[in-house]
């Protein structure tokens, strides 16, 4: 028997791409006038669905052999970080320019205009370690790619990419399938 709501919601039989969909909140012009923003927000205040999307990613990291979660700035953070602590492996973030100090790893990517570049703290990659890349949206790759070239230039190997959702009409997927062949890519809802 359930001991209390969170716990019974966890046993919730309705798939979790379904439960992700019906949580998700879609903001129109936001951060900017075209963009359609996908907010995380109620997925977050709802501990038995953020449960249940770290226990999905804790059984994908699990399936690729990873030793180790990379998060990206920010949002990424959310999830890998307590799929680390339940799968006892280390989290390392990847953050925006300026923000790591020491010796960083770093790559560019390209946005709609202009470019930016990620950067992961070089003594955190280990040569020969096995490293699962985690964010909430995958959209058009650059930014999951760039975390990955950070990784291989550290001699870590990047063995999947895991997102909360995917938005399949920017082709992210295939993408990430062309640069790294041999990773597993794992998205809970893809629309
Ligand atoms: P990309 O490099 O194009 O795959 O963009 C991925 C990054 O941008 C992720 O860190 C996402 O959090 C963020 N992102 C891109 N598009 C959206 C969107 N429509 N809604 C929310 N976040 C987004």
């Amino acid at each position: 028997m359930p001991k209390n709501n969170t716990e019974a919601k966890m046993l919730d039989p309705t798939p979790l791409d379904q439960s992700v969909a019906q949580s998700l909140r879609t903001v129109a012009d936001f951060p900017k006038p075209g963009i359609l923003f996908k907010d995380i927000g109620p997925i977050l205040a709802d501990p038995a669905l953020m449960n249940r999307i770290v226990r999905a990613l804790c059984f994908h990291a699990e399936e690729c052999g990873a030793g180790a979660l990379v998060g990206i700035e920010s949002r990424g953070f959310l999830f890998a970080v307590p799929a680390a602590l339940a799968l006892h492996v280390p989290f390392v973030p990847a953050r925006k320019k300026g923000k790591l100090p020491g010796a960083v790893l770093r790559a560019d990517y390209a946005l709609e205009y202009g470019h930016d570049t990620i950067e992961v703290q070089k003594d955190f990659v280990k040569p020969g370690q096995r490293y699962l890349i985690v964010d909430d949206v995958l959209a058009t790759g650059g930014t999951a790619q760039a975390v990955a070239k950070c990784i291989q230039q550290g001699g870590g190997q990047v063995v999947g990419f895991s997102f909360v959702l995917e938005l399949g009409f920017l082709k992210g997927h295939e993408v990430l399938a062309k640069a790294f062949p041999s990773t597993m890519l794992h998205s809970i809802l893809k629309i």
